[in-house]
């Protein structure tokens, strides 16, 4: 048994064997081989291992999105078997005794050209199919294993580090716990962990023998566990039981109010990254979601998503909440959500930089999009609509005037919505600062703590060296939220906290008393939040 400490990002417990995720390799290098056949024998063996993967990913896509959706995985199992292309392969490897992995990737490369360049628009379409299964093969042959639709039982993901691009993309039924070696607590990953409600540690020396191993991830601790000898396991299984009936106390709140004694109502609402987290606002008995970060829905697409995707997406959720109040945070990309297809350019310093508000303003087209898309979808819910990043009244405005344009054209082509609330993000100390004017140009606020707290005390809230002094509990950061609950409440706005800070209980009662009308947490949080409002006078 090895115990290993790191710093904990969610407080619960799991237990299974590893898995290690490796990174899609973008770029894949020419390495001369000596022998040729072996290397054969060696894509042979990979080309098996990913026609057991399509297999899988056959069934499950049957199940879920039926038939004629999952044809398309038996398209792909074709297509590998394909004797133009393993020959080009072989060719390739036994002609220019290269590596297959680069066999590969330059076949795929030349079939996915070939199809192309065809006039019939069905051929065409399989381009796509070609580089899809070859990416698939390299996969496997660089050992990665990383289509996480392969793996059977659930595990325990342990990587360098992950981006949320690549956090999204997991299935997350699939997942117990992650453990990256890299990575700070206020990382948008460990923000994704807390809604996925699953136990995660960073600051882990991992290592690839672990791999298939069985450990432990104890998130009350950060510790990490590999190999537990029985005493650990029954311990540790006895803990997680003791958490599952501290959850099931906690399920008695759902159905009640979230209200003082004293008769004070909280709004208390949730915050999700897209659709599927729907399911675990309900479950928590979430009163409405406070921060739909759309970016998300971005982030899991190859391109952008297009107006009819974000359409369904947001109808969805409007629906699925039935009534409730859904609040979509507009596009807030940049910093450490970065998009290729967005062709960002480096920057310095990204979080001061290119982002957000600041990207919408410039590239409208982008932004039209999203707004026609959000309103179009309010007409089947309550939607309400915040612009992230503001520092300036001139902001709001720019971006409440183009909202009104594209209802003007909504209307013109009798296209319904419904008139929504408009609030802004307070993730600036020039938002807090003024405060008082943006209160009069919006119908509520929702208090960005992890931003707010990063730009508060000039800390980078990804880096991990400085996550010890990162302290949303300083005064400069509660005095904040303070000041822009007071001048909200001047002028007419109702404001919220929708960062990280609004689920910390030992806060609840501050954030009451400064007067708070909405908390919105991850929906693991809900009900521990209801019951310490509850308890409040
Ligand atoms: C915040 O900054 O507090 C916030 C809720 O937005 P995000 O964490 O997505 O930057
Ligand atoms: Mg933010």
């Amino acid at each position: 048994m090895e115990q290993y400490q790191g710093k904990t990002i969610f407080n619960k417990i799991a237990i299974g064997k590893v898995f290690f995720y490796q990174k899609k390799e973008t770029q894949v290098k020419r390495r001369h081989v000596e022998d040729a056949e072996a290397e054969i024998v060696r894509f042979n063996a990979a080309k098996e291992t990913a026609l057991a993967q399509l297999d899988q990913i056959y069934e499950k896509a049957l199940k879920e999105v039926g038939a004629d959706n999952a044809a398309v995985f038996e398209v792909h199992k074709m297509m590998m078997e394909d004797e133009d292309y393993l020959d080009s392969i072989y060719n390739m490897i036994r002609g220019e005794l290269i590596n297959a992995e680069y066999a590969v990737a330059a076949t795929g490369d030349n079939f996915a050209e070939m199809f192309a360049q065809m006039d019939d628009a069905y051929m065409q379409a399989r381009a796509a199919d070609v580089r899809d299964i070859s990416e698939r093969l390299v996969a496997v042959l660089c050992g990665a294993g990383t289509d996480m639709h392969a793996l059977g039982e659930p595990v325990i993901l342990m990587a360098d580090d992950l981006a949320p691009s690549e956090t999204v993309q997991m299935d997350k039924s699939k997942i117990l716990s992650f453990v990256t070696r890299h990575g700070s607590s206020n990382s948008h990953t460990a923000i994704l962990a807390r809604t996925m409600n699953i136990p995660a540690v960073i600051g882990i020396d991992i290592r690839e023998e672990w791999a298939g191993r069985t450990a432990i991830v104890d998130g009350y601790t950060g510790t990490v566990i590999i190999d537990p000898d029985e005493t650990t396991l029954e311990q540790m299984s006895a803990k997680m039981r003791d958490d599952e009936r501290k959850q099931q106390l906690l399920t008695e709140l759902r159905g009640k109010e979230t209200i003082t004694k004293s008769g004070k109502k909280i709004h208390l609402y949730a915050n999700i990254g897209g659709v599927s987290d729907v399911a675990q606002v309900l479950k928590n008995d979430g009163e409405g979601i406070g921060l739909f970060r759309s970016e998300f829905l971005y982030l899991e697409s190859d391109t952008f998503p297009t107006e009819e995707e974000q359409f369904k997406a947001y109808k969805m959720v409007a629906q699925n909440m039935d009534g409730k109040k859904v609040v979509v945070r507009t596009l807030d990309i940049g910093a450490d959500k970065q998009v290729d297809y967005f062709n960002l350019e480096k920057e310095d310093n990204p979080a001061m930089g290119y982002r957000a508000i600041r990207i919408c303003l410039d590239r409208q087209e982008i932004f039209r999009t999203q707004l026609r898309a959000l309103l179009r979808a309010s007409a089947f819910g309550n939607i309400s609509i915040m612009f992230p990043m503001i520092i300036s009244v001139q902001e709001v405005l720019e971006s409440k005037r183009i909202l009104e344009e594209v209802k003007a054209e909504l209307r013109e082509q009798n296209i319904p919505y419904k008139d929504v609330e408009v609030g802004i993000m307070i993730e600036t100390p020039a938002a807090v600062w003024i405060s008082e004017e943006l209160a009069k140009e919006v119908d509520f606020f929702s208090i960005g703590t992890n931003d707010l707290t990063q730009y508060t005390l000039a800390i980078d809230r990804q880096n991990p060296k400085l996550d010890n002094i990162y302290d949303s509990h300083h005064p400069a950061v509660l005095r904040s939220i303070r000041t822009v609950i007071e001048n909200g409440h001047k002028g007419g706005a109702w404001v919220g906290i929708c960062g990280e800070l609004g689920a910390d209980t030992s806060l609840t009662e501050t954030f009451v008393e400064m007067g708070i009308d909405e908390l919105s947490v991850s929906p693991s949080f809900i009900l521990p939040v209801r019951e310490a409002v509850r308890n409040l006078c």
